[in-house]
């Protein structure tokens, strides 16, 4: 490792992990290390905490696993586990009622620079600003060895499926379901909430293997099939509204209680069809109007006739983006349900929860429609407008068109960042071309 990064001081250096962000992030302009081989997992007890010494390549499944081979597991997992730890942390990936993965980090092994940029090094980052830029770096300290995470005593997941007509219902379940998502179903905008909370028995409840058997083959696969024949085949869009408003509620068990490991539980085969998406993430105190908004603006992408609500028309007069709507009106036909998950605040300095005290809700759109024109334009109208009105951060692994001047006014330990970043690497060998333009001004 200390021979790759002088060999190529004068150059560029980036980590391939799992390859499962979309946005520039996990390019490369010249070197490129796989980690894949440091894949291993090391548990610890110290003073009576236990925690875990994983490599940067080892899959989240693979940790989870192990861990789970001594009645334990880490504090938070994302919708799949298909990510390597190292990869889902640099990107802030997050699940639903906890913090992001990135937050937890205690330590964090990198190979990087020394102050003049010419000899490379191993440091162990256990505190400090250091360390709150280490857990969610974008690969910009260095190349991560390895990091240490706490564990937790394994626990089951309650859940049960249920339907709400207003965002008011359902963010009033969420003090007895803390770790619910939920979805804005399109077309027919009804919540479709999978209320969520930890179990006091240890143990399977409630068919679960048969529930897990269902949801694979009619969620994971057949609804995702049928939405893939209607969007890329068939190309109907009167089709995807009477999916959304018949086929799907009918595909949902509403009184099937479950209880289920939480590895199990709280993950899902998402990567069996190549979906794109923009993840947008907006403050608590703001996500009923920002539910509302996007009702307002898929209804307006789809249907050039509808008319925008009073509120939605005001803001967008205000923020003087009223002309760019032309570049959505009767374009687009959402095709999927829109996620969202609770997040709560990061002790990071840019991970999407960070800087702010109060909990995040990301809230998603995926397309499979291709080609993805229509999209790009809607997610690009999406993330302006959200940015304007709501401050919205987009996370960072994902489709993800904010520019410089957003981040600089969003981030506001962005400064630091960059500082932390320059001590490690003075001569940018970790910044590739995205970093430089959308975290900039770089000094050096
Ligand atoms: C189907 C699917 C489902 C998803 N679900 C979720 C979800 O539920 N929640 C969520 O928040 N996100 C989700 N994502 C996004 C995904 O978690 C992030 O994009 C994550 O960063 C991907 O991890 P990866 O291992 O594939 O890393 P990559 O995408 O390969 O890399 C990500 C970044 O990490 C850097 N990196 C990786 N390893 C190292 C290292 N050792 N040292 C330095 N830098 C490194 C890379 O250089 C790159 O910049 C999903 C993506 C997909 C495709």
């Amino acid at each position: 490792m200390i021979d790759i990064l002088e060999n190529h001081k004068n150059g560029k250096i980036r980590v391939v992990a799992s390859k499962h962000s979309w946005s520039s992030v996990i390019e490369t302009e010249d070197v490129l290390i796989d980690m894949s081989h440091f894949d291993y997992v090391k548990i610890q007890e110290k003073n009576h905490e236990i925690s875990v010494t994983v490599g940067a390549g080892c899959k989240v499944k693979k940790l989870l696993v192990e861990l789970n081979r001594k009645g334990l597991t880490i504090p938070s997992v994302g919708l799949i586990d298909q990510q390597t730890i190292a990869g889902a942390t640099a990107t802030g990936t997050h699940g639903s009622g906890k913090h992001s993965l990135s937050h937890y980090i205690e330590s964090v092994q990198v190979a990087c620079f020394d102050e003049n940029g010419k000899y490379a090094k191993i440091v162990d980052i256990t505190e400090g600003t250091a360390l709150q830029a280490a857990r969610c770096s974008l690969g910009c300290l260095g190349v991560v060895v390895e990091m240490t995470l706490p564990c937790i005593p394994q626990y089951y997941v309650q859940e049960k499926a249920t339907f709400r007509d207003t965002i008011k219902e359902v963010l009033a379940l969420e003090k007895e379901s803390p770790l619910q998502q939920f979805f804005l179903m399109p077309h027919s905008w009804k919540f479709f909430i999978q209320k969520r909370l930890v179990s006091l028995e240890l143990r399977r409840r409630g068919l679960a293997a048969i529930y897990r058997i269902y949801w694979f083959l009619v969620i994971d696969l057949g609804m995702h099939l049928m939405m893939k024949m209607i969007v890329s085949i068939l190309r109907s869009r009167r089709l995807i509204r009477f999916f959304f408003r018949s086929i799907v509620p009918s595909l949902v068990f509403q009184n099937w209680v479950v209880t289920d490991r939480s590895d199990r539980a709280l993950v899902m085969k998402h990567e069996l069809f190549r979906h794109l998406e923009l993840e947008a993430f907006v403050v608590r105190s703001r996500v009923l109007e920002a539910a509302s908004f996007v009702k307002d603006i898929l209804q307006y992408a789809d249907n050039s006739n509808h008319q925008l609500s009073e509120l939605t028309n005001e803001s967008l007069q205000k923020a003087q983006l009223l002309d760019s709507l032309s570049s959505i009106k009767g374009r687009f036909t959402h095709h999927y349900p829109i996620c969202f998950r609770r997040i709560m605040p990061d002790d990071t300095l840019i991970s999407m929860a960070s800087g702010v005290s109060e909990d995040w809700y990301a809230i998603s759109f995926i397309t499979y429609q291709e080609p993805r024109d229509e999209f790009y334009a809607l997610a690009t109208f999406l993330s302006n407008s959200m940015f304007e009105l709501f401050q919205a951060r987009i996370h960072w692994g994902k489709w993800f068109p904010q520019t410089s001047e957003h981040l600089n006014q969003l981030y506001p330990k962005i400064d630091t960042f960059r500082d932390v970043c320059s001590r490690y690497d003075p001569n940018g060998v970790f910044r590739n071309s995205f970093v430089e333009d959308k975290l900039g001004p770089w000094t050096q």
